[in-house]
Formats: C-alpha cells, sequence, structure tokens
C-alpha cells in the first residue's frame, strides 16, 4: 500500500506481535536510531539555551493556537492578495477533492509531490488515482515507499525500515536498471536520474507546508535533498496542503522555530533547503497557487484543554528515535502515518476515542518520559497518553485509575501528597486486584522507605 491513512486496522498489540517477528526491520531500526539520536545530542548540546528555546517555542505555538481563526484569516488575506487562492477543506475528502478539482481543471493526469505527511494523512495518491491521476513521489524514502507498494514507518525517514541493500534490489525490479553497488550514494543517484525527467515534464506539484506565517502570507517547505525545490519552482501550478496549526503569527516565529527543528530532526544545525515564497511572482516560478488549509479533526483537538498541546508538534520526530516502544515495533505498528509517541496521542485525537483500534494506541507507551525530555515544542506527550488511557471504557477499574492518575500527576502538590500515601496506596490497589491485568505480567514495583524529594528537602535543611 502506498499513502498510508490514519487508520489503524488492527489493535496496536496485535499489530505490534508480527512486526516483532521481522529481526531484519529490528536491526535496520534500532541502527538508525541509534545514529540519529547521537547526532542530535551532539548539535542540542552546542546551543547553550536549548531549554529556553524550547519553552519559547512552545509557547509561541501555544500562543498561535489560541488565535488559530484570527491567525489564518490573516493569512488567507495576505496569500490572496500576493496572488493565490486559498481553500478550507474540514475533512480528508474534501481535500483530495480540491486537489483533483485543480488537476482537472488544467488537464493534468500526473503530479509531482515533495514529501509531505498532510498528503499521506488524508491518502491523496490512492484519491487521485482513483480519479485517474497519478501522483509521483519525488523524495527518496518516500518514492522508495511507493516503488515496494509500502506505506512510510517514520515521519522524517519514512523507508527507515528498509535496509541499503533491500532499496538496491527494488531499484533493480522496479526501475529496470543495475545498481553498481549498494552505497547511498550510488542508489541516490539512480533515484535521481529517474526523477529529472520527471520534474521537468510535471505541469503541478503537490506539497505539504512545515510552516506558514499569517503576517506576510509566506508559506515554508523544510528540506534535504532539493527535491522539493525542483517541485516548488519548476511547475507552472503549485498546491500546498496545510493542516490548520501550522500557521505562525509572525516572521519572526520562523527564528525560533528554525533553531529547533533541523536539530531535532536530521541532527543538523541547518538542513540543506528552505523554501519560502508568497503568492504568485509573474515570471518566476509556478503561475498558480493553492493552498487548502486542512482540518480533518484538528479543531476537535483544539477544543480539548489538555489534548491541545498535541497541535503544537512540528513533525520533527525526535520522539520516535528516543522511544523505546517504537524503536523495537516500527512504525508499522502504529497503523497510521503517524507513528510512535507522537502518532499514539495524535492519532486517537484525529479520529476519536471510539475508534476502536486508534484507541488502542495510547498503551503503546512504557511511559519513560524520554519523548518529552526529547520533545523541542515541551508536549508532555506521557500526561496525554495517561489522559487518554483514562478514557477508554475498555475496562472502567482501569479506566478510573488512569483518570486518577492523570489527576493526580497535572497538580505538583498532589503529586507529592500521593507519594507520600504511596505505601498504603499500592497496598489496597494490589489487594482489591484493581490492576490485575496490568500484574499478569509485571511485579507491583516495591516501595522506597524514602521518597527523592524526601530525602532532597531533608537535605536542604
Ligand atoms: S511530538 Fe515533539 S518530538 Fe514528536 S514529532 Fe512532534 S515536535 Fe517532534
Amino acid at each position: 500500500m502506498s499513502g498510508g491513512g490514519i487508520r489503524p486496522s488492527m489493535s496496536f498489540s496485535d499489530a505490534a506481535r508480527e512486526t516483532l517477528k521481522n529481526r531484519t526491520l529490528r536491526h535496520n531500526l534500532g541502527f538508525a536510531t541509534r545514529t540519529i539520536c547521537s547526532k542530535r545530542e551532539k548539535v542540542v548540546a552546542e546551543i547553550a539555551d536549548w531549554e529556553q528555546t524550547r519553552t519559547a517555542g512552545s509557547m509561541l505555538k501555544d500562543e498561535a493556537l489560541a488565535n488559530l481563526e484570527e491567525n489564518l484569516l490573516i493569512l488567507e488575506e495576505k496569500v490572496v492578495a500576493a496572488g493565490g487562492k486559498v481553500h478550507w477543506a474540514a475533512t480528508a475528502t474534501q481535500a483530495v477533492e480540491i486537489v483533483a478539482m485543480i488537476a482537472k481543471s488544467h488537464q493534468v493526469s500526473k503530479v509531482v509531490k515533495v514529501k509531505s505527511i498532510t498528503s499521506d494523512e488524508i491518502e491523496l495518491n490512492d484519491g487521485l488515482a482513483a480519479q485517474g491521476i497519478t501522483a509521483l513521489e519525488t523524495d527518496l524514502a518516500e518514492l522508495i515507499c511507493q516503488l515496494a507498494d509500502d506505506s512510510p514507518s517514520h515521519i522524517l525517514v519514512p523507508a527507515i525500515h528498509k535496509n541499503r541493500d533491500e532499496i538496491r534490489a527494488l531499484f533493480e525490479a522496479k526501475l529496470g536498471v543495475r545498481a553498481e553497488t549498494s552505497e547511498p550514494a550510488a542508489l541516490a543517484e539512480i533515484a535521481r536520474t529517474h526523477l529529472r525527467q520527471k520534474f521537468l515534464e510535471a505541469k503541478m506539484a503537490v506539497s505539504g507546508a512545515n510552516f506558514a506565517v499569517a503576517e506576510t502570507g509566506c508559506i515554508g517547505v523544510v528540506e534535504s535533498e532539493g527535491n522539493g525545490r525542483m517541485c516548488l519552482t519548476l511547475p507552472e501550478v503549485l498546491v500546498t496542503i496545510m493542516g490548520i496549526e501550522k500557521v505562525l503569527p509572525k516572521w519572526e516565529d520562523v527564528a525560533t522555530l528554525m533553531r529547533l527543528l533541523p536539530r531535532s530532526s536530521t541532527a543538523e544545525r541547518m538542513n540543506p533547503y528552505t523554501s519560502i515564497w508568497t503568492g504568485v511572482t509573474p515570471g518566476d516560478g509556478p503561475q498558480e497557487f493553492h493552498l487548502i488549509l486542512l482540518d480533518n479533526g484538528r479543531t476537535t483537538v483544539l477544543a480539548d484543554a489538555v489534548g491541545r498541546q498535541t497541535l503544537r508538534c512540528i513533525r520533527c520526530s525526535a520522539c520516535l528515535n528516543v522511544c523505546p516502544v517504537y524503536q523495537r515495533t516500527g512504525g508499522h505498528a502504529y497503523g497510521s502515518v503517524y507513528p510512535g509517541p507522537i502518532g499514539a496521542i495524535l492519532t486517537p485525537q484525529l479520529l476519536g476515542m471510539e475508534h476502536k483500534n486508534a484507541n488502542t494506541l495510547p498503551f503503546a507507551s512504557s511511559m519513560c518520559g524520554a519523548c518529552y525530555e526529547a520533545c523541542p515544542v515541551k508536549i508532555n506527550i506521557p500526561e496525554v497518553l495517561a489522559y487518554l488511557r483514562g478514557k477508554t471504557a475498555k475496562n472502567p477499574a482501569e479506566s478510573s485509575a488512569f483518570r486518577a492518575a492523570f489527576w493526580m500527576m497535572s497538580d505538583h502538590r498532589r503529586f507529592s501528597a500521593a507519594l507520600k500515601g504511596r505505601r498504603l496506596g499500592v497496598s489496597i490497589v494490589s489487594g482489591l486486584g484493581l490492576v490485575k491485568g496490568w500484574t499478569d505480567s509485571r511485579e507491583m514495583p516495591e516501595v522506597p522507605a524514602e521518597s527523592f524529594r524526601t530525602w532532597w528537602s531533608k537535605r536542604g535543611q
């Protein structure tokens, strides 16, 4: 399958049971995530005020979300004033229809695509194919997934589950070329040769967006390969599909975002290509620009006081790379183009907790908190996971326990008081069998005689 979508077809535990059998996958993932994590640690350590920058990033995203409607209306006004057209899509189906309508109005049967997880979310490729329009992925990893009829398994590195030899064999089988080696440079050269003519022939391109700025009406795409720049500049028509949460109020906000994003995603000080454009410029680049603003469940997430922090996400994928669950199961176990910790909170909120497979995703976590520490915009993923677990009605006792845990953990005074009474609490909980499902395969942890907080406060006296 290509494209992906966000509707898991089975529960996380059933899907993970399957993917865990694949030793090659675990080896590929372990190697790739360890490499990215160690590089990321080094480039993050270079910024002395990294924690303050994270705080600034989370605050600016919160402010943007608090005034989302106003920001989007200003953005629309600025894009239209610069010669672009703005479309509002409440659902995935509407967004696909708008793209198809634009393609048909130009008699276009083939479009080139910049890597866009939002387009994967709405299953754009399949939707266009159903209307006789072929969408060609031009990002190397997305192209690999498309040729393999496979779905992405990582936000940033969609083909992370495949190694070089697998990719070499795929290129030989699907592109009819002979690869001399499995070296990345040789494989990239094959893809480059394959894509070059497609770029030159394409009349229409489809992209996502890393951000849009309301006050200027500009749109930004951040990438590493240059394929995005080709798509964004060569075709006559450009269509950008953007989740509504990506809008930033001010141009100066881009500076904070760009300090956080490349270091957290590709572990680079700066990514190789940052394309920023405003509407249409006569004689330069696409002469028709359409911006599709996609809701697809986001306003429901925004209305939730706890869940709305999920919309801060800048899709850097740092939380995936540090997650011990993702590292072992891989992205396909999540059944959504949003895998890992962010997927475990975003997918069920976009679909609603009544979706019978998506509502298993908040349980795809050891609650170790590594995702929260890595997140450049400080999304408290464990807090949202506990909150969403509390919403599942599968087991009322477990649901009550998670609601209580969320209530207790969301206030430091309550948390301290709970720590003091934990010995008694653990005895009651165990004695009443309230966590029987949990303790079927685990020991109830020993409660130490003295907590760290107590020891610390005594030490300070
Ligand atoms: S949740 Fe945070 S760490 Fe994960 S992809 Fe989003 S911004 Fe990155």
